[in-house]
């Protein structure tokens, strides 16, 4: 019986220690918060707003509610996960409890395409399709757009930096009518003396599908420096979707010019430059030697700061001849003893200069001029006759470059003669080396010269008459 009653007491004693917890629990007063998650989520650009929260002082029925502060801020305008912590202070009794509030971005991005499908490159590019993604929060995201292409149908993806993901899938009809462009660097047309080296300058080649596709030109043909001739190089290139191109690049191998004074017959260029010497003489002079081509120049004798350039003229192998000393139409063409006096005064500089007594003559405005008209009539008729029976010659010419007057430039006048320039006949080309941009032209129009077979040499007393039709 004793037992029992022991087990009996125990039970009792257990019994009061629960009761006493339950009310402990239940009906003791405390700080807690009503209504307050540990976490919750946010969408970005929404105002964080409290939830019903309450702050009581109370047992588990009855609340008594307190006043709590609140510390740490959430920016809803950025994707984030902030703490914000929630404080009771009350009769020295303290409670704190934090809250996470994780701002998300769940909004899915907007994207448009928009234009013709029915021309798309292999590549999926096409200038005619527009595409445009914008996202809530990324903003403007259209250069996140990627896109593959399966049977007709291209789909593109664009996701924001949350991973919102758009899709959009369209059919298309894959074209590419465009040709590649080939650019070639450097000239089209190259000039290369014999045993010189042919360096090729490059090229670019584009495709309106394939972008740059400057690797996958192929360049056919050959250049061989040692044998003068013209030689082409073809440089093809091929796109993705079989549109082909080509381009061609010329380059004229010549051989030096080799005058032969015994010899001068066939396709003949005589290079007379008038007026000199000047600034640019001396340039020229380097130009001429550089191409072994022997030319005429018909001097002046009113500008005596290039003289020396007289001597350098005959010592490198060309002509000096006669113009006029002093260039001046009412001083030559009053008389023909005003133009023999003139004459005699630039004949005797040369020969001071040079020891050359020169008998080869061109008259200032040519022997076809009309302004002499103004100072006497029929003095060139007169002239031309006086000056051959006193045993001068004296040439026009049969192309004039366009540097007196009606160009100064100097691509204009380089196609002025060689557009101009005769096979098989004496080509007396008239140009001054008084004038810088004419002077410029010279290199190119010997290179023209010596890749189409032409020679130069300058004119003699042996020279074929170049006239033209006396006018006055
Ligand atoms: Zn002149």
């Amino acid at each position: 019986m004793k037992k029992k009653k022991v087990i009996l007491s125990v039970i009792i004693a257990l019994l009061v220690l629960v009761l006493m917890f339950l009310s402990y629990t239940l009906f003791s007063s405390k700080l807690y918060f009503k209504n307050l998650s540990k976490k919750s989520d946010l969408e970005v650009f929404t105002k964080y707003k409290e939830e019903n929260v309450e702050a009581c002082y109370g047992t588990k029925f009855t609340c008594h509610k307190v006043k709590y502060t609140t510390k740490g801020t959430v920016n809803y305008k950025k994707i984030g996960l902030y703490k914000v912590s929630y404080n009771i202070n009350y009769r020295n009794k303290k409670l704190s409890k934090i809250k996470e509030v994780n701002v998300i971005d769940t909004k899915k991005p907007t994207l448009k395409v928009t234009g013709v499908f029915d021309n798309v490159c292999p590549s999926g590019k096409s200038k005619d399709i527009l595409i445009n993604a914008k996202d809530n929060y990324d903003g403007d995201i259209s250069n996140k757009v990627t896109y593959t292409i399966k049977d007709d149908y291209i789909t593109y993806v664009v996701s924001d930096s949350s991973g919102n993901k758009t899709i959009k899938k369209i059919k298309i009809k894959i074209n590419d009518s465009e040709k590649p462009t080939i650019t070639l660097k450097g000239e089209s047309i190259i000039y290369l003396g014999t045993s010189s080296k042919y360096i090729e300058e490059g090229y670019k080649a584009e495709d309106n599908c394939d972008g740059d596709i400057t690797k996958n030109v192929v360049v056919s043909g050959k250049v061989d420096t040692s044998k003068a001739g013209n030689y082409t190089l073809t440089y093809s290139v091929k796109d993705n979707f079989g549109n082909s191109s080509s381009v061609k690049r010329e380059v004229k191998v010549y051989k030096k010019n080799d005058y032969n004074p015994e010899n001068v017959t066939g396709s003949v260029i005589y290079l007379t430059f008038d007026d000199g010497p000047g600034p640019y003489t001396a340039k020229l002079l380097d130009i001429l030697k550089k191409y072994n081509v022997k030319a005429t120049f018909f001097v002046t004798g009113y500008n005596n700061n290039y003289n020396d350039m007289l001597k350098r003229e005959v010592d490198e192998g060309h002509t000096v001849a006669l113009h006029s000393y002093s260039h001046s139409y009412g001083t030559i063409y009053t008389g023909i003893d005003d133009f023999m006096n003139d004459l005699t005064k630039i004949q005797n500089k040369v020969k001071d200069y040079t020891g050359v007594e020169s008998k080869i003559i061109r008259f200032p405005g040519g022997s076809s001029n009309t302004v002499s008209r103004k100072y006497k009539n029929h003095i060139m008729s007169d002239l031309t006759k006086k000056v051959e029976e006193l045993g001068f010659r004296y040439f026009d010419w049969t192309i004039a470059s366009g540097d007196a007057g009606e160009t100064k430039d100097t691509n204009k006048i380089i196609s002025n003669v060689t557009g101009h320039l005769k096979p098989n006949a004496a080509n007396v080309i008239l140009q001054h080396d008084i004038k810088g941009f004419s002077v410029d032209a010279v290199e190119s129009i010997i290179q023209y010269g010596l890749a189409n077979g032409y020679t130069f040499a300058p004119l003699t007393m042996n020279s074929p008459v170049v006239h033209q039709k006396v006018n006055n």
